[in-house]
Parts: structure tokens; C-alpha cells; sequence
């Protein structure tokens, strides 16, 4: 029975409400704002805070109310135009003595096309010397001449008299915000990861991108990675409006976000939000060197993704690896976690498994674990091609990607036998063997391969030489060297 009311929305809950102040200018919206603020932070903190973000949070008997602090119809239609829904509930504010301005009717307008409730504070009802009565009339007539209908008037939207200077009103208008909120009943879930909008980005001299995040639903907690545009990143760090440290951001909160790598553009969904615990980077030379052991110059891949839309992009971005010799090549591509039959199809074919937002089953765990089957699972889709890239990049230009294991230089030469040299040398660094190919580099660039074919220490002929040691060296070739080059063995991935 209990199975039943535990339902599986249980974590929805009822979030606070998201409110924007549009209106024409001078008629009090930034004087609105802060006194709100204000008000609100005098009640919580004695000596005040300092906004940190372009929004804030206010609780009104109880209930929070977010206000976001973008007066202006050009962010909001930004925004709007990106297709990002970023209130909830529009303050349309109309100063007493002047009414409706070309300014409100554009934010009607903007109001109208995002499609949210709005609320009229008719502002600065405290000015001497104005009929607020007359006036009031009059203005009720002009909205409704605007498609704005007043409850009074048969409509549904309410209309409050405030002072943005005494505060008059001002508790009528955070209940009527709250009213407005429960009626379109507001729902988050703060089980879910993270969706939210950047509302305000830039590079900050000592913390790099800082990004104010609106958390539209679901929560935002450190560690969790981020993606918008190109800018991706991983929460390090949180702040609320105020400039409290926090772990996380439940829904329709505001906070400051440090952890982007490149400065986030404004007005989008900040997507891919992912968990903390992510895989981390992982290095393209082992995939490299796995392509060798194949001896395969096409790289086999299985790409698993969570959506058909990704697998797409990523199927399509693999392809232009191919444009002018093939190398990369998806034998298989499909929805769904990595699988025991997926696993199989690589070890046949001796692919890697490149896995997007997907886990790998146990069974499939297991199997690759036995055969030694590559798997890289990935939450950010630039980092599985920037992966790819580097891997395509060792396959096109062998030598690129290289690991040097010695270094020695020639010290001395001498002549030995019918026109041949000994190259008496010094290790500067690592191990030196007879057999494998090395290379001489004079001023830094690669003068000629060749193998060692003699390698002699105090006489005696020795298969390695090590860091400090000094021998004598005869190599296959009749390459020309002078004192001063450097013989280095090499590897190339
Ligand atoms: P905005 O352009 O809409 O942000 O308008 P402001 O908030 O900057 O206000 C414009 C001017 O109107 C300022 O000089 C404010 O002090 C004044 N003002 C704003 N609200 C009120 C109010 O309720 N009463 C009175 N008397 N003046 C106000």
C-alpha cells in the first residue's frame, strides 16, 4: 500500500517562482529591484550584503522568490530569441504619472510572445500632486487597449500600487508574486541533474570564467560537468547571490559558477550536466599504441550513446577523420549502455568501444577486462573528438607522437677500419641499446636514422649503455657526424 503513495514523482516538489521587471524607462524598475533586495537583506543580515549576481533570492512569509536583475528588453529578448525560458513571471512596471510608453507596449509584447503571467505594479503612487484615482483609470484603459486585461476589467492579470521609494505596496506585490506562482503551480525536481540558462558571464583576472547559472530544475553541485556552446567545464565552486559558498543549487536558484574553461555565452541552456564522478581524461597515446599492437592503420571503433541524436553527431564527426585516407572506421553504432555483444564484436574485430553518456554492463565489464578490449566512456562530446583527434593525428603523422627513451652526445670521433668512425659519446639521459633504430639531431633537428651496430664499453660489446656512462658506437650507415650531435632512441606511437 505505502508502494503506491511513494510515488515516483516524490522528489517533485513546488520550486520558487522566477520574476522579471520589464517596463519603460525611468518608470522605477532598477529602484524596485534594490529595494526588494534591500528590504530583504536588511531582515537577514545586519550591515547588509553586497549582490554578488545579477540575481537574487528573497523570502516572502516563508516562500523564496527569485528575481532575476536584467532590466531591459535586450537581455530578455536574448534570451528569449535562443529559445531559452528564463522567468517565470513578468513584472510589468508603469509609472502612475506618465502610463503606458512605447517601452511597455515592446514589453508586453516580449512578455506576450514568452508566454508567462504577468503582473502590473503600477509604480510611484507616493508622487505629490497626482490623481492616483484618475490616473489609475486612465492607465487601466490604455493596458486594456493593449490586450492587457485587469481582473477588475475581466482579465486575469492583477494590478498593484506601489512605491519603489516608501515601499508602499511592495509586500502586496511579493504576495501577489506568490499567489501568481502557486496558481501556475511551479514544480522542480531536485533529484534530477541539473538544466539551467547562464545568465551573466566573464572573465574574472584572478578566477578565470565566472558564470551567474540560473538552475531552471534539478541541482547543480560541485564536481558536476558542464557543457554550453564550446565552453565546457566542471563545477569548482559555487556561490549564492550574497557570496556564500554553497555545494549545490536546487531549482530556480541563482548562483556563481567558477569552472568553465572558456567564458560561457549568455542566454543558453547550460546542457550535459553530468554527475561528479566522470571518467577523467584519458590519454590518447595508449589508444595509439593499442592501434600498433593491432597493426592495423584503420582504427575499428564501437560507439554506444545514450540518444540517436548523439550518436548521430558523433557517427558524423568520426567521418570527417575519413576525408582523405580512411582511419577510422565504425564497424557498429547504437543506443543503449556498452553490452557483453558489443564487447564480443570488438574483441573480434579489435576495435575500441567509445561509449557517450552510457555505462558498461558487468557482464560486458568482465569480458573486456579478459581480452583486454579498450573502453572509453565519455559525458562531453568534445572531449571523445578531441580524443579521436589526437589518436587520428598519431596515425597520419607517425613521429608527431614519440616518446624518447635516450639521449647521448657524440664526443669525440674516431677512425676505425676502411672509412669507418666510432662515435665516442656520452649518455645524457635514459638507456641507449644496439639493435633498435635511433637518430642524429644536430640544433635540434633530426639529421639522419640509422641503427647502432657496434655498441662497445672500455672495450667491451655491451647491448645498452645508461645514463653517465661513456662507450663507443659504430653505426650501420656511413652517416656523416661531428662532435657535438646528439644520438637519441627513440619511439614513435
Ligand atoms: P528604471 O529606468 O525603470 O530602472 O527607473 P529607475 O529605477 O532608475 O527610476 C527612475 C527615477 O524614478 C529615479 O529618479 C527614481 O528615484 C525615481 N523613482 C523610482 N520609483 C519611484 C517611486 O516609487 N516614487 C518616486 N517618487 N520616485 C521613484
Amino acid at each position: 500500500m505505502r508502494a503506491v503513495f511513494l510515488s515516483k514523482n516524490m522528489a517533485e516538489t513546488v520550486r520558487p517562482p522566477v520574476v522579471t521587471i520589464l517596463g519603460h524607462v525611468d518608470h522605477g524598475k532598477t529602484t524596485l529591484l534594490d529595494f526588494i533586495r534591500q528590504t530583504t537583506v536588511a531582515a537577514r543580515e545586519v550591515g547588509g550584503i553586497t549582490q554578488a549576481t545579477s540575481a537574487y533570492q528573497v523570502e516572502h512569509q516563508g516562500k523564496l522568490i527569485t528575481f532575476i536583475d536584467t532590466p531591459g528588453h535586450a537581455a530578455f529578448e536574448k534570451m528569449r530569441a535562443r529559445g531559452a525560458k528564463l522567468a517565470d513571471i513578468a513584472i510589468l512596471v508603469v509609472a502612475v504619472d506618465d502610463g503606458v510608453m512605447p517601452q511597455t507596449v515592446e514589453a508586453i509584447k516580449h512578455i506576450k510572445s514568452a508566454g508567462i503571467p504577468m503582473i502590473v505594479a503600477l509604480n510611484k503612487v507616493d508622487l505629490p500632486g497626482i490623481d492616483v484615482k484618475v490616473q489609475t483609470e486612465k492607465i487601466k484603459k490604455q493596458l486594456s487597449d493593449k490586450e492587457v486585461l485587469i481582473e477588475e476589467y475581466g482579465g486575469d492579470v492583477p494590478l498593484v500600487p506601489v512605491s519603489a521609494k516608501t515601499g508602499q505596496g511592495v509586500p502586496e506585490l511579493l504576495e501577489t508574486i506568490t499567489l501568481v506562482a502557486e496558481i501556475h503551480e511551479l514544480k522542480g525536481d531536485s533529484q534530477k541533474p541539473a538544466e539551467g540558462i547562464i545568465i551573466e558571464s566573464r572573465l574574472d583576472k584572478f578566477r578565470g570564467p565566472v558564470a551567474t547559472v540560473l538552475v531552471r530544475d534539478g541541482t547543480l553541485k560541485r564536481g558536476d560537468k558542464m557543457a554550453v556552446g564550446e565552453a565546457s567545464g566542471k563545477v569548482r565552486g559555487m556561490t549564492d547571490w550574497s557570496g556564500k559558498i554553497v555545494d549545490k543549487a536546487g531549482p530556480s536558484m541563482p548562483v556563481e559558477v567558477l569552472g568553465f574553461e572558456k567564458v560561457p555565452p549568455v542566454g543558453v541552456n547550460l546542457g550535459e550536466v553530468k554527475g561528479a564522478e566522470g571518467n577523467g581524461k584519458a590519454k590518447a597515446v595508449s589508444l595509439i599504441e593499442r592501434l600498433k599492437e593491432t597493426g592495423s592503420e584503420v582504427l575499428n571503433v564501437v560507439v554506444k550513446a545514450d540518444k540517436q541524436g548523439s550518436l548521430e553527431a558523433i557517427t558524423t564527426a568520426l567521418e570527417k577523420f575519413n576525408e582523405e585516407k580512411q582511419l577510422v572506421k565504425v564497424l557498429s553504432s547504437g543506443t543503449g549502455d556498452i553490452t557483453y555483444s558489443d564487447i564480443g564484436l570488438a574483441v573480434a574485430s579489435k576495435a575500441i568501444v567509445l561509449g557517450f553518456n552510457v555505462k558498461v554492463v558487468p557482464t560486458a565489464q568482465r569480458l573486456a577486462e579478459v581480452n583486454n578490449v579498450l573502453i572509453r566512456t565519455y559525458n562531453i562530446i568534445y572531449e571523445l573528438l578531441d580524443e579521436m583527434e589526437d589518436v587520428v593525428e598519431g596515425i597520419l603523422q607517425p613521429g608527431k607522437v614519440e616518446e624518447v627513451f635516450g639521449r647521448a652526445q657524440i664526443i669525440a670521433e674516431f677512425p676505425y677500419g676502411k672509412g669507418e668512425k666510432i662515435a665516442g659519446c656520452k649518455i645524457l639521459e635514459g638507456t641507449i641499446s644496439k639493435g633498435p633504430k635511433v637518430r642524429l639531431v644536430r640544433d635540434g633537428e633530426v639529421v639522419g636514422e640509422m641503427k647502432i651496430k657496434s655498441l662497445k664499453r672500455l672495450k667491451e660489446e655491451v647491448s645498452k649503455v645508461e645514463k653517465g656512462q661513456e662507450c663507443g658506437m659504430i653505426f650501420d650507415t656511413a652517416i656523416e657526424f661531428t662532435p657535438g650531435d646528439i644520438v637519441e632512441s627513440f619511439r614513435l606511437l
